[in-house]
């Protein structure tokens, strides 16, 4: 392919993801199709001669596309959304054409200090305080894995790096059951070890880390001789939206001089509105916080944003310079890859930038806010329906219910929903019962397609019956 047909190729894909989008609706959210169905059409041998871009495209429509489940879709009521909005595709675009290393300052100046100005001006939309500085990590999972990093060389005075693990006291880390799996993977990959996440009780409407009983585990621990690195809380967990009271968990901290992650990799994205951030009250005394756009700001996945008061703790737990990175004589930046686990960085910044400028905050504001309540209309209507029970009552826009019937009815209801095409939804456990998962964040969701999903989940209801 030469740059020519690369931009006829582009002008037909900028017209094939219009139309994609504009036509979602028409498709069944989740793909139909069964594990093997898209391996079994492909060759087992890549081909040895190159082949016309025309036949690729076509194989996409026709084998890759009937495989893809449509996270763009507005009855995506599943997980967390992963939304993509036109300017952060586009932007997409550019970041592919420029294919730049973002790994220090002087391999792309521009996109270094571009993610200093767009994470200060989230730091700023999120209300969080001036101390706070902010990177582009890959995910929430690796900014978490970055603050459990963080946790355990701080608790031991800088030198796990050096020394690693194997003659050093028990690290602690504690946090609930309610948040989310990169949390374990977290203590696995950093060495702290699974063991020594302790699981601190819930409590109240909000299930919420009880802050007495994390008291009591650290000072048993510390009596047993084991050494408390952390407290990895929540605000929005995944499965219900749990959220722990952040003032408490930080008041706890400061009498053990633990450090405090907080991830809020979805529900961080409200606190664009000023009313919700009685969500994470006190956060500002937290050392590290996570939040991804994708999942409620439509900033093109994937990207997290993660927000550090001091990040001189960052450096002193990643930096690494060999002479080939040196930037010799080359003052006053940041090099973000000492802050993250990559060398290499894709220019994400240029996304978050096109996406703030293109809607203002506002906008965001304006469909949270909406999403917000359609979710709880959907709520009530639910509530109504005869015989359904709501498990957890919204948080944000997040809620979680039950038919009649015990958990294997909960799991054919879902399967039915899911099946039936027009939404897709999910199943979780509460308090050891299988409860249905229902959340609203789809960038472009209608108030008629999310009140839709109510009957939907009406209409599936009684054909199961
Ligand atoms: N934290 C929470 C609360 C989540 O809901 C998720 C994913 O949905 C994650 C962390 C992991 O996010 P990522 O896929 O960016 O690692």
């Amino acid at each position: 392919m030469n740059w020519d047909s690369f931009a006829q190729w582009g002008a037909r894909f900028a017209d094939w993801g219009a139309e994609y989008h504009k036509t979602i609706r028409a498709r069944p959210v989740r793909a139909r199709v069964k594990p093997g169905d898209i391996a079994a059409q492909l060759p087992a041998k890549p081909p040895e001669t190159g082949e016309p871009m025309e036949q690729i495209f076509a194989d996409f429509e026709a084998i890759i596309m009937p495989g893809m489940t449509h996270h763009q879709h507005p009855g995506f009521f599943a997980y967390f959304p992963t939304n993509a909005t036109p300017p952060s595709i586009l932007a997409e675009y550019l970041i592919a054409n420029l294919s730049a290393q973002c790994m220090i300052w002087q391999t792309a100046p521009a996109a270094n200090e571009l993610e200093t100005v767009v994470l200060d001006w989230l730091r700023q939309a999120l209300g969080l305080p001036e101390e706070f500085q902010g990177v582009v990590q890959g995910s929430a999972s690796e900014a978490t894995l970055v603050a459990a990093l963080t946790m355990r060389e701080r608790a031991l005075g800088w030198t796990g790096n050096s020394t690693g693990l194997s003659t050093r006291e028990r690290l602690r880390v504690y946090t609930t059951l309610e948040v989310h799996s990169s949390i374990d993977r977290a203590m696995w990959v950093s060495g702290i070890g699974q063991d020594n996440l302790v699981r601190i009780p819930t409590q109240g409407p909000l299930r919420s880390m009880d802050t007495d009983r994390l008291r009591d585990a650290i000072e048993q621990d510390i009596a047993a001789g084991y050494r408390p690195a952390g407290i990895i809380a929540c605000v929005g967990g995944t499965s219900t939206g749990a959220v722990d009271q952040i003032a408490d968990v930080v008041a706890v901290a400061r009498e053990f001089d633990l450090y405090v992650h907080v991830d809020a990799a979805w529900a961080g994205n409200a606190m664009l509105c000023p009313e919700f951030r009685t969500l994470w009250t006190g956060v500002e005394g937290a050392d590290s916080v996570v939040f991804n756009p994708q999942k409620w700001m439509g900033g093109q996945f994937d990207g997290s944003m993660h927000f550090v008061r001091t990040p001189e703790e960052l450096n002193n737990t990643l930096s690494i310079e060999p002479e080939y990175l040196k930037t010799h004589g080359k003052e006053g930046f940041r090099n973000y890859s000492e802050w993250s686990i990559s060398l290499g960085r894709r220019f994400r910044a240029l996304k978050y930038w096109f996406l703030i400028r293109a809607y203002g905050l506002e906008e965001f504001r304006n469909r949270i806010r909406n999403h917000v309540i359609w979710s709880g209309e959907v709520c009530e209507a639910i509530r109504r329906m005869d015989g359904f029970e709501i498990v957890t009552e919204p948080v944000l826009s997040l809620f979680t219910f039950r038919c009649p019937g015990d958990d294997m009815m909960q799991q054919h209801l879902v399967d039915a929903i899911n099946d039936d095409g027009r939404i897709y939804i999910t199943q979780g456990l509460h308090k050891g019962r299988k409860m249905i998962r229902f959340q609203v964040g789809q960038f472009d969701a209608t108030r008629e397609d999310v009140l839709a999903a109510a009957g939907v989940i009406n209409d599936v209801w009684k054909a199961l019956k």
